[in-house]
């Protein structure tokens, strides 16, 4: 319904809690922002044997109180998922797991593989059975490929066979792994929680369940969790560093750490930061909520102009709404916004949105701020323009289907009826995040992509 770039994947690990079933739930729950078409949660017990709840929907809805009392075992592994690659079909849903000559084996993934085509086409021809279309099974494949290697480095060696961005969890009979890849695209947090250890995509996934954060997952590294306790052990040396800037910008919540900065840090800063390079004289700032708030909280107090809520989200329309005939035009923008008349009314509006990808939504917000009685409508946008398409993990568009990619922002700026529209640039992006650009994969603004994505990387073999 919106016009959003999407997160593909959020993953949960939990090892060493007699209700890990449980625990992966809550943190589930509080990645949901990153994936909502399907859910799911595996569990292994001390008899080595496996559980396993996946479906289709969001996790409130998968998950009760009997079949997380079915999930026994005090390690687990959850998985939340958009489809990247592969269909959106509950045989695409994640956790995968599988049962092969050393017994377990449950693979979580949040990235995108850019060379999975290869591997897949390599270990078809040798007489692998794919269960999936989904690139992450092809880890499962390496893994079970060198069941005779124990199960560590038979995990290492397959992590070195992949590549592009990927936070990966494992999990065997009696041990959990949690690993990043070499350019550290996707986050990865460590969390304990009395003796156990809880992985997560993101640190709000920690205070759901009071657990405290302790450490990343660097890139590079895989982190061992077993009954010696938690061990980091690098798989390979680190490559140039490419944290998706993005997560920041929208994916993340505000409420998260994520690379060792605080997303609502971040985010607050691009909108000051936008502040500063586009002001404008107008009477109130209001965020495109909830990802705008932060920016424009940011840039109102950059412009010293008044912050207000002139749009209210409405957070319970569920995916089973019926929509309406063709008739009642722009519905689907009223079921989830709302002006507020009285902060609108013969003001002069700035709106503060994270990103435009089509346009689509956004002109239909600025008709309706005018058509709520605003004077005049301003755009801001705490991101620069979205040119190039994502190959490491989220939802993209095809490249023509993104406005500035076509557009320049005078021709977007008239698309949308706006009177004046403004992007963050890319130095005050640059500046915002750290001032170092070769920290970070900033691609879809840029088109410097930090990995190859165009080719199956080096040719894939199985000798070792
Ligand atoms: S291309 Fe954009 S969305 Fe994709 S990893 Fe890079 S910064 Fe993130």
């Amino acid at each position: 319904m919106f016009d959003k770039i999407r997160e593909a994947c959020g993953i949960v690990g939990v090892y060493g809690h007699e209700e890990a079933s449980t625990i992966a739930y809550l943190g589930l729950y509080a990645l949901q922002h990153r994936g909502q078409e399907s859910a799911g949660i595996v569990t292994v017990d001390s008899n080595y044997r496996a559980y396993e709840v996946k479906a289709m929907g969001l996790v409130s809805e998968i998950f009760n109180k009997e079949n997380l009392t079915y999930l026994k075992g005090k390690m687990a592994i959850g998985h939340v998922r958009y489809s990247t690659t592969g269909s959106s079909v509950i045989e695409n849903a994640q956790p995968i797991r599988v049962n092969y000559i050393n017994g377990v084996l449950v693979v979580a993934h949040n990235g995108n593989l850019v060379n999975a085509d290869i591997i897949r086409d390599e270990l078809e021809k040798s007489g692998s059975i794919f269960e999936t279309t989904v690139d992450s099974e092809v880890l499962i494949h390496l893994i079970a490929k060198y069941n005779k290697l124990n199960f560590i480095d038979a995990v290492k060696w397959s992590l070195n066979q992949i590549k592009g961005a990927f936070s990966f969890l494992i999990m065997n009979n009696d041990t959990l792994i949690a690993a990043r890849d070499p350019n550290g695209f996707r986050p990865l947090e460590i969390g304990k929680l009395n003796d156990a250890y809880i992985v997560a995509s993101e640190t709000c996934a920690f205070d759901l369940i009071n657990a405290k954060w302790i450490a990343t997952v660097e890139p590079g590294e895989m982190v061992v969790f077993s009954k010696r306790g938690m061990k980091a052990i690098r798989f390979a040396e680190r490559q140039r560093s490419a944290m998706c800037v993005f997560e920041f910008i929208y994916f993340a919540r505000p409420d998260s750490m994520i690379f060792h900065r605080s997303v609502n840090d971040i985010r607050r800063g691009l909108g000051y930061q936008l502040g500063k390079e586009a002001p404008v004289a107008a009477d109130v700032v209001i965020p495109v909520p909830d990802s705008g708030v932060c920016a424009a909280i940011g840039y109102a107090e950059a412009t010293g102009i008044k912050y207000d809520m002139g749009l209210i989200r409405n957070h319970y329309v569920g995916r089973t709404f019926i929509e309406p005939s063709q008739e009642i035009r722009d519905f689907g923008v009223k079921l989830k916004l709302n002006p507020v008349r009285e902060i609108i009314q013969n003001k002069r509006i700035v709106v503060v949105d994270d990103s435009i990808v089509r346009g689509t939504t956004s002109k239909k917000i600025i008709k309706m701020i005018r058509n709520a009685g605003a004077k005049e409508v301003h755009y801001r946008i705490s991101s620069p323009p979205i040119i190039n398409p994502c190959f490491f993990g989220m939802d993209f568009p095809t490249r023509s289907e993104l406005i500035a990619n076509t557009h320049t922002v005078e021709m977007i700026r008239k698309f949308l009826r706006a009177d004046s529209l403004a992007y963050l640039s890319i130095e005050g992006l640059i500046k915002t995040v750290g001032g170092r650009k070769d920290k970070f994969c900033m691609a879809c603004f840029d088109g410097d992509y930090p990995v190859d994505f165009r080719e199956g990387q080096s040719k894939f073999s199985f000798e070792k």
